[in-house]
């Protein structure tokens, strides 16, 4: 195959989404595996997205978290721009929603509280992903989380919308004050980290639409549907999380991943049966 920047020996092409094409390499120098993210052209245009994707390559490459995708190397070789990382063998969390349906208590809470542990690593760092959602969530087969594009979204563009026209990051995850196309912070990650919990509990994003702006409007708006009515199963716990992740109001939503680590933890020891309702047959 193909050999990018003398070393990195092109395998077969693994995925690819609104922003780049991910392909598994095999690093000549180091003989292992990596997966080489190449950014598509229309992003690789300008001089002043070059210097923002160098400045976030570094800031990500900077983050040491055992539930965060390891970064290797950034470089370029003639136009082609490209980020080298750690090769997870596994799935995303988006394709084993997919696979089963919602996911067992344990497991949501597992994976969620590997999530918030990445996050909090990030914070810690003062960098904010922007664009949490199960397809940057991948899962090894021992059901360890890495999580994947830290800094990216903000190496494109300062703003969810791109000069091409093209919205950064899903609709679906997105913090009202990202719909808004405003200020984000921390608090963003929580809120679409509370999203990401929700389709886990109940198999579903809270909200659908016609289109994005539809979509981002949902957000902005309209109340989430309790993941109780979806699954009855949801205990109380989780849901209360839930709810005080996804807060419209950035002041009534979880300060910080910490709180929503320790309530996490709390949701497991309930005693079995606290359910939100209690059917009558
Ligand atoms: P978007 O570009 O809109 O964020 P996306 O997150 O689905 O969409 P990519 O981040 O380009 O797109 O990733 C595409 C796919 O490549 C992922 O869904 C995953 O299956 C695979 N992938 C990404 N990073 C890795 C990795 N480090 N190891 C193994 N597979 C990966
Ligand atoms: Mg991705
Ligand atoms: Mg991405």
């Amino acid at each position: 195959g193909k050999i990018l920047g003398n070393r990195y020996e092109i395998i077969e092409k693994i995925g690819g989404g609104g922003m780049a094409l991910v392909y598994k390499a095999k690093c000549k120098l180091l003989n292992r595996y990596v997966a080489v993210k190449i950014l598509r052209p229309e992003f690789t245009s300008d001089e002043e997205f070059i210097r923002s994707f160098k400045k976030e390559s570094q800031a990500a490459a900077s983050l040491s978290h055992p539930n965060i995708v390891n970064i290797y190397d950034v470089g370029n070789d003639d136009d082609i721009y490209y980020l080298v990382m750690e090769y997870v063998k596994g799935k995303t969390l988006k394709q084993i929603i997919k696979e089963k349906g919602p996911l067992q208590l344990e497991e949501t809470i597992n994976i969620g509280k590997q999530i918030a542990l990445a996050l909090q690593h990030a914070h810690n760092n003062h960098i904010v992903h922007r664009d949490i959602k199960p397809h940057n969530i991948m899962i090894t087969d021992d059901g360890r989380v890495k999580v994947t594009d830290f800094g990216i979204a903000k190496a494109v563009t300062s703003s969810t919308v791109t000069n091409t026209g093209n919205v950064i990051g899903s609709v679906h995850y997105f913090s009202p004050e990202q719909a808004r196309g405003g200020y984000i912070d921390e608090k963003s990650d929580l809120y679409s980290l509370g999203i990401v919990l929700y389709e886990m509990a109940t198999g579903k994003v809270p909200f659908e639409g016609e289109s994005p702006i539809s979509i981002a409007l949902k957000h902005i708006h309209e109340d989430i549907k309790l993941p109780s009515e979806i699954n009855k199963n949801i205990p109380k716990a989780l849901e209360d999380i839930i709810l005080k992740a996804t807060q419209k109001d950035q002041t009534k939503r979880y300060n910080s991943t910490k709180d929503i680590c320790e309530d996490l933890e709390q949701a497991l020891k309930q005693p079995s049966g606290s359910f939100v309702k209690i059917e009558d047959d």
